[in-house]
């Protein structure tokens, strides 16, 4: 099982999770290697083997080349959780072009970056396989200051029900999970007061609370669940 951006924040809860539901895991990160080696131990300490990967989801090149290097040595993934992202958030008029671009990159162009050298291994593999990708609330129904995160993450949701249909009969299932307000790094101060006064649950979501629906959809149980995006959000978006 890979999962990318596991380093911290949701990521490194739906590995952890991942390996107390008994995978074996691929701990992704860009540039906190000591974070992802710090849960890579977390995880052989549940009796699961894990190894760290570094790698920049919005770099094409680099994508292919560690990701088809690790599947050679050490065989096609179940599955492939795409969790990685950033929000760069600015009211649209004064958004520059590299805001835009970062976002477009890192959340949405990662989809075809990190999927597409996958998915014909996991196809050859001729086993049920499982992808979840990460959308937003904001993918969802847009959110102010987020033109550019609600554009990604609404690609992903198209791109997700996309390849659902193209991989459905090989058993393979791809599936969405949109999170409302979960407490990470990602989420601001200011964003927060804000915020809360629209949650009808009044309180943040955990990262453990994305991963146990994400966890759900890995497992064997779910295998007749494909091409769906579930929110977890507090009643934020119903
Ligand atoms: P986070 O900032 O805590 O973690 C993001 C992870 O992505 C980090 O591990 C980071 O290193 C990694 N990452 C970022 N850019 C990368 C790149 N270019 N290459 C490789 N890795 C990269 O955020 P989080 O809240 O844990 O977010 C996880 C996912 O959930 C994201 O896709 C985010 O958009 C989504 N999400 C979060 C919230 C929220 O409220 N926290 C809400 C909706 C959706």
């Amino acid at each position: 099982m890979l999962v990318t951006g596991a380093s911290r924040g949701i990521g490194r809860a739906i590995a952890l999770r991942a390996a107390a539901d008994g995978f074996d895991v691929v701990v992704h990160c860009r540039s906190r290697r000591q974070d992802a080696e710090a849960v890579a131990s977390q995880i052989r300490s549940l009796g699961r083997q894990c190894r760290v990967l570094v790698f920049d989801v919005a770099d094409r090149q680099a994508c292919a080349d560690a990701l088809l290097a690790d599947v050679e040595t050490h065989g096609a993934y179940y599955g492939v959780v795409c969790n990685a992202g950033i929000a760069r958030d600015t009211a649209f008029p004064a958004m520059s072009g590299q805001d835009w671009d970062e976002v477009i990159h890192t959340n949405l162009d990662a989809f075809y970056n990190v999927l597409n050298p996958l998915v014909m291994p996991l196809v050859r593999r001729r086993k049920p396989g499982r992808i979840v990708t990460l959308s937003s609330v904001s993918g969802l129904v847009g959110n102010r200051g987020q033109t550019n995160y609600s554009a990604a993450k609404a690609g992903i949701i198209g791109a997700s029900k996309a390849l659902a249909l193209e991989l459905a009969s090989r058993q393979i299932t791809v599936n969405c999970v949109a999170p409302g307000l979960i407490d990470t790094e990602m989420v601001n101060e200011e964003v927060l007061q804000e915020a809360l006064k629209l949650i009808p649950a009044k309180r943040m979501g955990t990262p453990d609370e994305v991963a146990a629906t994400v966890a759900f959809l890995l497992s064997a149980q779910a295998g007749y669940i494909t091409r769906q995006v579930i929110s977890v959000n507090g009643g934020l978006v119903g």
